[in-house]
């Protein structure tokens, strides 16, 4: 339990808990009210059956994106209920910069509805593997946020956490490059940690957002080469 958490759990004792974004009463446990949180913006069919962008118009049946159709990509899918916009992602961000650690429960719990997705049904999930971060980002930050989210989910669904990623070059944010200088930037920045072993198994990558996608790419092709026999993504949100 951290500063934050202790805050909370005392100010419970004192005051009744309220929505983290307006403040008016809510249930223990629950940190939006009704109203906030149907403001978290769902992905709704029809979307792309590898990368989930949604897309406008009447598609019946499975399809890829232009972005995803005909690209070799390493993951089968990746998977995220929300949108990165509005109370989603105000609570990535408070929980990532402004270490307001207590919001990892509703992240986690919007990420967890991944696991419902029949793209994720369709084939066991051995274990989840969070996307790390570089050893200097983290000590900066003091955590690894796809980390805490992967614990978090994994003690809901009761499937075991695998570190077996390390990421062993920084490399710039994602956001600045074209696809071709997006996958420059990753070459060699994810290995295999040594005496990691997923030879065989079906492995679920967990990370806060899916932007470009190129991240969990590079994650995939470096458990598939480890021997990984399935290689899925669920983010809690997409951009
Ligand atoms: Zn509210
Ligand atoms: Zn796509």
């Amino acid at each position: 339990m951290n500063l934050s958490e202790c805050a909370r759990g005392l100010s419970s004792l004192l005051y009744p808990p309220s929505c983290e974004v307006c403040n008016r009463p809510v249930e223990h446990r629950q940190y939006l009210c009704g109203g906030c949180a149907a403001e978290a913006v769902h992905i709704h069919a029809p979307y792309c059956e590898v990368c989930s962008e949604p897309f406008q118009g009447a598609i019946t049946g499975a399809f890829a994106c232009g972005n995803c159709a005909g690209r070799r990509i390493h993951f089968a899918c990746a998977v995220a209920r929300y949108r990165y916009a509005g109370v989603v992602r105000e609570f990535i961000h408070r929980f990532k910069y402004q270490r307001e650690f207590h919001l990892r429960h509703p992240l986690a719990a919007w990420a967890a509805e991944a696991l419902e997705d029949a793209r994720i049904l369709a084939l066991p999930a051995d274990a989840l593997a969070p996307v790390p971060l570089f050893r200097a980002r983290e000590r900066q930050r003091e955590f690894n946020q796809a980390a805490e989210l992967a614990r978090l989910i994994g003690k809901r669904a009761g499937i075991p956490v695998s570190d077996c990623l390390l990421r062993i070059r920084n490399t710039r944010s994602q956001l600045t490059f074209d696809r071709r200088g997006r996958m420059e930037n990753l070459r060699n920045a994810f290995s295999m940690r040594q005496n990691a072993n997923v030879r065989g198994r079906h492995i679920l990558l967990v990370d806060d957002v899916l932007t470009t996608g190129s991240t969990l790419d590079e994650c995939a092709r470096v458990l598939l080469e480890g021997g990984a026999a399935s290689v899925r993504a669920i983010t809690v949100a997409r951009g």
